[in-house]
């Protein structure tokens, strides 16, 4: 079976659901919704191909489960049809912020446009917690916005790299098209919890056998999980030439 499919996709959250885990969006667990229960965050960061995370969306709501995507101002990912879809499913919707990347390191103009794109997305989605997008590319580390201001002056109840104790939480994440990526993600990492396994079937026998902690993190791109096999192979070989990239930055 291809690894990164809608297919092996339904059958992790599935796995994630029989293994007792309550599949929850980050709200919940920021406002400690189900404190007695496990519980597996489903964060979504819709960096490109929107209609990819439609799907995600839609085979989350199959199973009853309820995710947070977070959606980028730039156009590659802000399409309202794809808000709108996945809000109506009854996901949250949360802004995926890289004020800072995009004005340069200006972090007036950038609080300024924080707060312009905030305000965009709650024509949407009654917007309350934000996660910062990587830019791997960028100099500049969009999360260093918050050393000169405070997000919470905005009904921000929480953002996923502040507010997530990943001392309790373990973290796991797709970035760069393999689980584990930490040796080729820039931004996205966390000092917490591990847990060793690269392929996604590895990651469903895990929660099959339910060797995991109680709560877990999971972030995926849901642009690279289709079961289209053109945009799948075009994913696969960009993925392999951005991580020779990154890893060369990483370091
Ligand atoms: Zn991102």
């Amino acid at each position: 079976m291809r690894d990164f499919t809608l297919d092996i996709y339904k059958k992790l959250i599935s796995a994630a659901q029989n293994g007792g885990y309550r599949l929850i969006g980050y709200d919940d667990f920021a406002t400690n919704k189900f404190p007695s229960e496990k519980v597996y965050i489903l964060r979504h960061d819709v960096d490109a191909i929107p209609f990819n995370s439609v799907a995600t969306a839609k085979t989350e709501s199959e199973i009853g489960a309820r995710g947070t995507y977070y959606f980028r101002i730039v156009k590659q990912s802000n399409v309202p049809k794809a808000i709108e879809a996945i809000a109506n499913l009854g996901h949250e919707i949360g802004y995926h912020y890289e004020d800072l990347a995009l004005q340069h390191g200006n972090y007036e103009r950038a609080y300024e446009e924080f707060q312009n794109n905030l305000a965009y997305f709650r024509k949407y989605y009654p917007v309350n917690t934000i996660c910062m997008h990587g830019s791997p590319m960028s100099k500049w580390d969009n999360r260093k916005i918050w050393e000169r201001f405070d997000y919470k002056k905005h009904g921000i109840i929480a953002e996923p790299y502040f507010d997530t104790d990943f001392r309790n939480v373990l973290y796991i994440t797709d970035t760069s098209r393999r689980w584990n990526g930490d040796k080729y993600s820039v931004r996205d990492k966390v000092n917490g919890l591990q847990a060793n396994f690269s392929k996604t079937a590895e990651l469903i026998k895990l929660l099959e056998d339910q060797m995991l902690p109680n709560t877990i993190m999971q972030n995926i791109h849901p642009q690279r999980w289709t079961n289209d096999f053109v945009s799948w192979t075009s994913e696969l070989i960009l993925q392999n030439i951005k991580n020779k990239i990154k890893q060369v930055i990483a370091k």
